[in-house]
């Protein structure tokens, strides 16, 4: 008997490490090293035959018991764990690790639900870094690369803490989601955005970048007007320029 439970454990635990097919070879291995290893220890007849069915027959079922249930485990508990893994990185900008487009225009959508249901304040910064193009063209994409993720890093840790959300719009273009925020607070918070920028290098370059800042302006407001008048403001900050709020 406890035998047997050794085998069962064993084999059960063979599978749990190595996945379903591993296991099974591991286990077609074990069966098969017990098999030559009697057949070469001479007449294999009467109590040795015996011996070899109590051995192998229990480790023959218990490996197929555990190869069903690994199999069903990586079917089903596994996938749904990738699938996990595929909807964070669709919600996630793979680059900077801010919120991706699609995510941050449902947050965007669900924001201004929630100011026309409940009347209250929301505001949005449109932001787009300065002359991005030549960072590529001196330094090269890589190190653009780091720009972005550094000023994406820089963004979150900025307005994090106070409920607001990072989006990455496309390129070198940024959206911040400021739910509560009237216009008056939202043109300090992107300051402070804009100073945490260009008051440091990031990866040893001077980067700024450019402001627009739009509020919530009753129910008749729509996400796209709203987002049309942050997006014209960067434009106006560009204008006068750049490394501006407006
Ligand atoms: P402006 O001050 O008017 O915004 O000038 P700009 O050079 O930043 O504007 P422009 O739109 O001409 O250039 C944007 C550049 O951003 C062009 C493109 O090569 C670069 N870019 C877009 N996405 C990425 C990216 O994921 N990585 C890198 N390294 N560069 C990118
Ligand atoms: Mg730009
Ligand atoms: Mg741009």
């Amino acid at each position: 008997m406890q035998l047997f439970l050794w085998q069962s454990a064993n084999v059960m635990i063979s599978f749990l490490l190595l996945g379903s097919r591993w296991g099974l070879a591991a286990n077609v291995l074990t069966l098969l090293t017990i098999l030559v290893s009697l057949i070469l220890r001479g007449p294999f007849m009467g109590a040795q035959l015996a011996n070899w069915l109590t051995v192998c027959l229990p480790l023959g079922i218990t490996a197929y018991v555990s190869y069903l249930v690994m199999t069903f485990i990586e079917g089903n508990l596994l996938t749904h764990e990738e699938d996990q893994g595929k909807l964070r990185a669709a919600r996630q900008d793979a680059l900077t690790g801010v919120y991706g487009r699609g995510t941050i225009e449902e947050e965007l959508e669900r924001a201004i639900g929630h100011s026309q249901k409940n009347n209250t304040p929301m505001s949005v910064i449109v932001t787009d870094i300065d002359h991005f193009k030549s960072v590529n063209d001196l330094y090269g994409h890589a190190t653009g690369d780091d720009v972005l993720g550094a000023v994406a890093k820089r963004r979150r840790r900025a307005v994090g803490g106070g409920g607001g959300m990072v989006g990455r719009w496309g390129g070198e273009e940024f959206i911040v989601l400021l739910p509560g925020l009237a216009k008056p607070d939202a043109l300090v918070v992107a300051q402070r955005l804009r100073r945490e920028i260009c008051d440091q290098p990031l990866a040893d370059l001077n980067i700024t970048a450019s402001f627009g800042v739009a509020s919530y302006r009753g129910v008749k407001d729509t996400t796209d007007q709203l987002f049309g008048r942050a997006d014209q403001a960067m434009y106006d900050a560009k204008n006068a320029g750049r490394n501006t709020v407006r």
